[in-house]
């Protein structure tokens, strides 16, 4: 098997003209019937490594996936590309399983999924001896080992498969191991001489950003409303935080729901269908949420609260932009949340406490990071970055490093005169000379740094105080309520005239200013998200209803995007967009031509000419609809709806000429007993395939402009 026979599968079944890194080199190891190790970060784009030889190679893959939603999903979204799929799994009756495995040892299948249980049952492995298997793949691999964080016995009985097929290529996948776990999943499947792949963990896609976690609730409202019909998820660290936080976010007029463990099964599952489908946008959940889901066009994550490590938050974040659209991800940051994770740490884990407090402080870390924020994350997995990313919050807004002697001065003396004995908030109400009443009621008013720090904003001045807590001018007290106390190094700045340096973040006014000037100056234009691409994500919607499957599935939001953008209007341009591979152009791609080229019709009117008079103009010419196709370089049945539609608009069109009275006659009968909205193939259909589908449109074309009875009876 060759690279370009999988080039040729690539573009055929998936719409995609090119491989990611390490795809092809994968894929060309499989070929060549050698094992695999495979880490790719979540969408990396791991499910192609075996896929393509799957179907380009005789036989079929077996796949193991230990997450029943998530077989399902891959199914349907390999059937939706017209591949050959189907899964195995205890949710099936004993009825469907026969059927499956009937499909699988007559060759009907290009991939069959299978749960670990089912793989090394008994019975099922003769079965198996009897099929033609051209793969094994292991999807999340590291479930095989101790080691991992999701480990699962049945994984382990899995070694028998080198043994018994002894020529079958192996490959094993995951998206998260460390060194220890990459061996063990290695000498647990036995793999013979594996080539390990571990592609960048780099999601340049994903947007990083931490702010104060001050006022949350409002921040994630104006972030939400930034962001209309956008899907999106809020981690939260409690239950009851998802159900309060989701309450708010409804009473502001945000269509939100909460998931957690707690709720009953029932509950969940109607809450993960609702975002699957786009019913619901936001979802405040624990984390609990988003393990089972392949919802590749989440749009945005934000942390609620701190999480309590670096592996978990990059896991979280990578639901977003799956499909490689861009996705934003916003983290609140509070000193509050990283005590209370270390109290709830203290009270639940004694195994390798150390080693979780060591995790959660890399994390605060993080956080309070002055350094491009990518940077940090790939280098705690290990790899080697040379430059800053441009698309984190330090890097769109790096700050100035300035003398800040005065300000850790006034903060200092504030503490001292406040006798240790207050937490952060309270200094910094008394440092901007707050009204509040605590401030009369204990005397504050009268303490001599009353004010002194007025001209500061209160968010600016928490920056300063981590900064003092991170350099380690201040220090705070956990069993004492978090009291902010001093430090030997604080009397050295106090009565010493110690230099602190500090660094100061723009205000959100000098970064408005900042992005006029950047824009003055044409700088590149961000891809808007436009009425077209509205449009078409509506149509997506309802298509994807009528066939009972989530939008994505149609098509995800990275192509959608490119079809706003690039306007195909034949068959021949929408298949050169990505994600448009036979299949669906087959089954979607005139519904969305039509519907680019309605809306390039209706812009038309005022002013560009629209695809349509083009049509239009040449067919007054007197040209054939063959002739208009070929110079037009369209399909004739592109040309026949326009010529369809152009009739609506109440054009000079002779329909007569083109579809007899007779014909129309027929298919504007039938529709009274097909549902709407109607669908060409369910006419075509019904009329025993006799009717071509172009006349089809043209006789509702018909109906629709003269209504629908056409006087004939
Ligand atoms: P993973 O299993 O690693 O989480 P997937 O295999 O689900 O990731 O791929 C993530 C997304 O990237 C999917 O929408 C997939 O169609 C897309 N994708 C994968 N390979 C390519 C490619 N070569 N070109 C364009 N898109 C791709
Ligand atoms: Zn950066």
């Amino acid at each position: 098997m060759t690279l370009s026979a999988s080039k040729e599968a690539l573009k055929k079944y998936f719409g995609y003209d090119t491989f990611r890194p390490m795809q092809a080199e994968i894929i060309e190891q499989v070929y060549q019937g050698k094992d695999a190790l495979v880490l790719m970060p979540t969408g990396g784009g791991k499910s192609l490594c075996y896929q393509i030889p799957a179907i380009t190679l005789p036989g079929a893959a077996v796949v193991v996936s230990p997450l029943i939603s998530l077989m399902k999903d891959q199914v349907e979204g390999l059937r939706a590309n017209g591949v050959r799929a189907a899964f195995l799994n205890s949710s099936l009756s004993e009825m469907e399983q026969r059927q499956v495995e009937d499909a699988f040892f007559n060759g009907e299948l290009d991939l069959l999924y299978v749960s670990p249980e089912k793989l090394v049952s008994q019975n099922f492995i003769p079965l198996l001896k009897r099929a033609s298997i051209n793969l094994f793949a292991i999807d999340e691999a590291h479930c095989i080992s101790a080691w991992g964080h999701d480990f699962r016995p049945e994984y382990t009985q899995m070694r028998f498969l080198k043994a018994e097929f002894k020529d079958v290529p192996v490959i094993a996948l995951t998206a998260t191991a460390d060194k220890l776990t990459r061996k063990d999943i290695i000498s647990q499947l036995k793999l013979k001489e594996p080539r390990t792949f571990i592609a960048s963990f780099d999601r340049p896609n994903l947007s990083l950003e931490v702010r104060p976690g001050q006022r949350r609730r409002e921040q994630i409202i104006r972030f939400i409303q930034k962001r209309p019909k956008q899907p999106g998820i809020i981690y939260c660290l409690s239950r009851k935080s998802t159900e309060s936080l989701a309450e708010k976010l409804r009473e502001a007029g945000i269509d939100a729901a909460h998931y957690h463990a707690g709720m009953d099964a029932g509950e969940r599952t109607k809450v993960q269908e609702d975002f699957t489908n786009d019913n619901t946008l936001v979802i405040c959940a624990t984390v609990a949420f988003g393990m089972g889901i392949d919802k590749s066009n989440i749009r945005w994550v934000i942390h609620y609260n701190l999480p309590k490590n670096i592996e978990s938050y990059y896991q979280e974040i990578g639901r977003a932009g799956r499909d490689g659209a861009k996705a934003d991800t916003l983290l609140f940051y509070s000193y509050q949340d990283v005590m209370m994770l270390e109290d709830i740490l203290k009270q639940n884990e004694s195994d390798m406490l150390d080693v979780k407090i060591a995790k959660l402080e890399r994390m605060r870390q993080y956080a309070e990071a002055v350094g491009c924020r990518r940077r940090i994350l790939l280098s705690y997995f290990s790899e080697d970055v040379h430059e800053d990313c441009g698309n984190c919050d330090i890097c769109k807004n790096p700050p100035k490093a300035f003398d800040g002697a005065v300000i850790a001065q006034k903060a200092l003396s504030a503490i001292y005169r406040l006798r240790q004995s207050v937490g952060m908030t309270t200094v910094i109400d008394v440092l901007r000379g707050s009204g509040k009443k605590e401030m009369f009621e204990r005397g504050y008013h009268e303490i001599k740094t009353y004010g002194a720090g007025r001209d500061i904003p209160f968010l600016e001045w928490q920056h300063y105080l981590l900064q003092l807590l991170n350099y380690g001018y201040i220090e705070i007290a956990h069993d004492q309520n978090g009291v902010v106390k001093l430090t030997p190094a604080s009397r050295r700045v106090l009565f010493e005239n110690e230099k602190v340096q500090l660094v100061r973040f723009a205000t959100i006014k000098e970064r408005q200013q900042a992005d006029k000037a950047k824009a003055k100056q044409g700088a590149k234009p961000q891809r808007v998200r436009d009425e077209l691409f509205e449009k078409l994500r509506q149509l997506r919607k309802q298509l994807a209803q009528e066939r009972g499957v989530p939008p994505y599935i149609v098509f995800n939001d990275a192509t959608l995007e490119e079809m706003a953008a690039v306007r195909p209007m034949a068959d021949e341009e929408m298949k050169n967009i990505s994600g448009v591979g036979e299949r669906k152009l087959q089954l979607y791609g005139s519904y969305f031509i039509d519907a680019i080229i309605e809306f390039v019709g209706a812009a038309g009117s005022h002013g560009k000419t629209s695809t349509y008079q083009v049509t239009y103009e040449m067919y007054q010419r007197g040209l054939s609809v063959e002739e208009i196709a070929r110079k037009r370089q369209a399909p004739p049945s592109t040309i026949y709806s326009h010529l369809a539609i152009l009739y609506e608009q109440g054009r000079d069109i002779a329909l007569e000429e083109m579809v007899s009275p007779a014909e129309v006659d027929k298919v504007l009968k039938c529709l009274r007993y097909l549902q709407e909205p109607y669908k060409l193939k369910d006419i075509y259909d019904y009329l025993g395939e006799q009717v071509p589908y172009h006349r089809i449109r043209l006789a509702l074309a018909y109906g629709k402009r003269e209504g629908p009875s056409t006087g004939s009876g």
